[in-house]
């Protein structure tokens, strides 16, 4: 059961009158109004940071149920029915609630911290360990000022064990997070580079991040490492370390690697053990020796622990919206099916929507079995929910199903995944959206493999939390104040139009611009209601641009008469439209000196509306052509205050493209053009594509013969060839043959080798013994730069991202 507070409580554990005279009862927190499962049980917690106002979605946030709200100012017309905790920093007073909620409970607290591996082993130790105790753990890497307090309050009164990790990315933050976990055991799981993280030094991050220890009775920690070894040394607590050095805790002799697993030799308590971790890779290996730790540490044998490990697969933990048969869209995540998981995931679900129908697959909760209350509480929760269907898997779902009288939705039952695999067709899915989650146990993923839309396996993924951090490091560099238009032309730059403008009209982007109407209206379409401007009109399109709520850019008289004449006709008023100054780029656009005819015609018409009037530049990333940037800057500068005199009312001035907001701040005027900055297109960037395939085949070719059209490539000595499914008909460039580009698998890189073919492309991997069909290979992300792959070609990154053609499949990554 939940624990639950009355808006009363809230308000003494924060030593303040409540506003409002009902009295509410809540059970969740939640930052975010596109995050709620269940509002009317939702404290809304109004926070604004630097990107984005959480008080401006208390509104939206009553809309959906919400009653009561954590505050910093309370709206004018305080809203009916609804209770108000007024404070003077919201985030203090999140922390402090989920301080005092910590207090309750005497359970063990595992905090982790350290900088790269925290959320793989605290899902790792929920993994092992979920069969013994009811575990609390932080969602998702939910480690931040925000994200501790969120995950603390999660713990329960039936909780016996909490996992939360902490990360922090400057001095002082630890001691916040340290006072709400108040972590009973540590696990410091690595030092990485203190510069990447903001610290002067090595010593002053581990200093910091150690804080999180203070109170802890043992800590766990790989003491190979010779700061992390001197920090132990000072600390009183009992030390669970691990290393290769004599003395520690537990003793590594030796690991030997074999392709897809590790043999690991310890000594522990004088004794000689060994362990067999399913992986080979120095990452993983590292992480699960702090889980072997904590086990020791928990008492379990040694057997135990070898079943346990032997279970851990390298997490896929990023939830992830695929294409579906029969337009549905699923979000698959068969890895966990516990309580809190599950909440977040029916978030996710109903945010802001793809298709009007929710349906949700769900098998048997993995925790709590016998605990049916979990079941009818879900049960109840879902009522209050819109959901098309609900589909079951497993015996306790039939059992409470049966126990269960009317429901709002209908619900299809089944014992076992093979039972609802062979029902699939039956039930014929389309048009929804479905959340796919289940215990490992029932393998849910082979239904997730049945709904999704069959596809050659290659996929361009699309990372929104990086074109979230893209934006943000471009709105640091203007002032504020400027607003900031973003450029989805050529749908989204290759990244897809739908997705895109939803994570922007999001993140509070003032403006978007398309090239073509038909891209302005497949956004309209997905919901988008910012204004977007169509970079390339003709009188054809008027209609629909019209219809659509479409701004044209006008670039001619031609054009502009056309405008007027076509709205004198359909009686249309006042259309905003975009005047385009050409300043050099000569491509679109009124020449400067025709600016005065320009206003002229301007002055005689009432019915359209100038409401931008920009230039483009042709160089601004060129250090030699800044004299003539500052020439078109001028230039523009004049034609505005020609026209802003001449009209009489004032309109939004730009010029700035991505290059400039970085190198001419002189540029920004009141808005500017992000276009290629945003899909991380220039170094420093996130990357927000990466492309990946996988190979078809694998075969031994003898010195002397050649691979692909044309004999091209003969080949020096006995290869291997891997055949993979990505050819120039995909974007994968025909320039890239014969050893120009190279693609990334099992932790190299391998040369394209003879020709690119349309659908295919070969690779050497003679040097890569264990390469198999059905691997995955980076054609670029991670590893393989996409400036890198630009650069093979002799071109840009914009036309390598717009050239990756429509029948290479989106995935879209929500969260990483
Ligand atoms: C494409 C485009 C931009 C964006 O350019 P980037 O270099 O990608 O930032 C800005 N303005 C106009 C008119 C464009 O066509």
């Amino acid at each position: 059961m939940h624990s639950m507070y009355t808006s009363l409580q809230l308000a003494n554990m924060l030593h303040i009158q409540q506003q409002g005279s009902s009295v509410v009862s809540v059970q969740y927190l939640s930052v975010d109004s596109r995050r709620m499962a269940f509002p009317a049980a939702t404290l809304f917690v109004a926070i604004d940071t630097a990107q984005r106002s959480g008080h401006a979605f208390m509104h939206d946030a009553y809309q959906q149920g919400v009653r009561v709200f954590l505050c910093q100012h309370v709206p004018e017309n305080m809203m009916e029915d609804a209770v108000y905790l007024q404070v003077p920093d919201t985030l203090k007073a999140l922390q402090q609630l989920a301080a005092a909620h910590r207090r309750q409970f005497h359970c063990s607290v595992v905090g982790i911290t350290g900088s790269n591996g925290k959320t793989i082993v605290k899902e790792w130790l929920y993994e092992v360990l979920h069969h013994d105790v009811q575990i609390a753990r932080s969602p998702k890497s939910y480690n931040s000022q925000i994200g501790v307090p969120l995950s603390v309050w999660l713990m329960q009164p039936d909780t016996q064990l909490a996992i939360i990790e902490a990360g922090i990315s400057q001095r002082g933050e630890m001691q916040a997070l340290q006072s709400i976990i108040q972590p009973t055991i540590g696990i410091f799981t690595m030092l990485g580079d203190a510069h990447a993280e903001g610290f002067a030094s090595v010593e002053e991050k581990l200093q910091e991040k150690w804080r999180l220890f203070q109170s802890c009775k043992a800590i766990i920690c790989n003491t190979d490492d010779a700061a992390v070894a001197l920090m132990a040394k000072k600390i009183k607590v009992q030390l669970l370390n691990w290393g290769y050095h004599d003395g520690v805790w537990l003793q590594l002799l030796e690991i030997q690697k074999e392709t897809s697993f590790a043999k690991v030799d310890f000594q522990y308590e004088a004794a000689y053990h060994s362990l067999r971790f399913p992986f080979a890779d120095d990452a993983s290996i590292m992480n699960a020796m702090h889980v072997v730790c904590y086990m020791l540490y928990a008492g379990y044998g040694w057997e135990i622990i070898q079943q346990r490990i032997e279970q851990l697969r390298p997490l896929d933990m990023r939830m992830q919206w695929k294409k579906g048969i029969r337009h549905c869209n699923l979000l698959n995540d068969s890895y966990s099916n516990d309580f809190t998981s599950l909440v977040q995931a029916i978030e996710l679900l109903f945010q802001p929507s793809r298709n009007e129908h929710r349906s949700i697959v769900l098998s048997d909760l993995s925790v709590g079995i016998g605990n049916l209350g979990n079941y009818q509480q879900l049960l109840q929760l879902l009522q209050t929910k819109a959901i098309h269907r609900l589909v079951t898997v497993g015996p306790v779902w039939q059992q409470v199903l049966q126990q269960t009288e009317m429901l709002s939705f209908p619900v299809h039952t089944f014992m076992q995944t093979s039972e609802l695999l062979a029902a699939l067709p039956n039930l014929h899915f389309e048009r929804e959206d479905i959340l796919i989650k289940g215990g490992r146990q029932f393998a849910l993923e082979k239904v997730a493999q049945h709904l999704e839309a069959q596809q050659h396996q290659t996929v361009l993924e699309i990372h929104l939390p990086a074109v979230q951090h893209n934006l943000q490091f471009y709105k640091k560099h203007v002032q504020p104040g400027v607003k900031m238009m973003a450029m989805v032309k050529a749908s989204g730059y290759g990244s897809g139009d739908a997705e895109i403008g939803r994570a922007l009209q999001f993140s509070g982007v003032d403006y978007l611009a398309v090239a073509y109407p038909d891209e302005g209206v497949a956004l309209r379409q997905a919901g988008i209601h910012l204004p977007i401007m169509v970079l390339n009109t003709d009188p054809p399109s008027f209609d629909v641009m019209e219809q659509y709520n479409l701004e044209p850019e006008v670039y001619s008289f031609e054009l502009l008469q056309a405008l007027l004449e076509w709205c004198k006709q359909r009686g249309v008023q006042s259309w905003p439209i975009h005047i385009k100054i050409d300043t050099g780029m000569h491509r679109l656009g009124f020449a400067v000196d025709e600016v005065p005819t320009l206003l002229q015609q301007l002055q005689q018409q009432q019915i359209l509306q100038v409401r931008s009037v920009f230039t483009h530049l042709v160089a601004s990333e060129d250090a030699a052509a800044d004299a003539f940037t500052q020439e078109q800057i001028g230039l523009f500068s004049n034609a505005c205050s020609l026209l802003s005199d001449g009209l009489g009312y004032s309109f939004l001035k730009h010029c700035a493209n991505t290059a400039a907001i970085l190198r001419h701040p002189s540029a920004h005027f009141d808005m500017v053009r992000l276009g290629v900055g945003l899909y991380g297109g220039n170094t420093g960037l996130q990357p927000v594509m990466k492309l990946y395939t996988t190979v078809a085949q694998v075969k031994k070719v003898a010195a002397g013969e050649t691979v692909g059209y044309g004999r091209k490539a003969e080949l020096q000595r006995p290869s291997v060839i891997a055949t993979v499914r990505i050819g120039y008909a995909d974007g994968y460039p025909r320039q890239l043959g014969n050893g120009i580009g190279h693609m990334w698998l099992h932790g190299q890189t391998a040369p394209v080798v003879g020709n690119v073919c349309m659908d295919m492309t070969m690779l050497d991997v003679t040097d890569l013994p264990t390469v198999q069909p059905g691997d995955v290979i980076e054609v670029f992300g991670d590893h393989i730069s996409i400036q890198q792959v630009a650069s093979w070609c002799h071109t840009i990154t914009y036309e390598i991202m717009t050239g990756i053609s429509q029948r290479v499949k989106r995935v879209y990554v929500e969260a990483e």
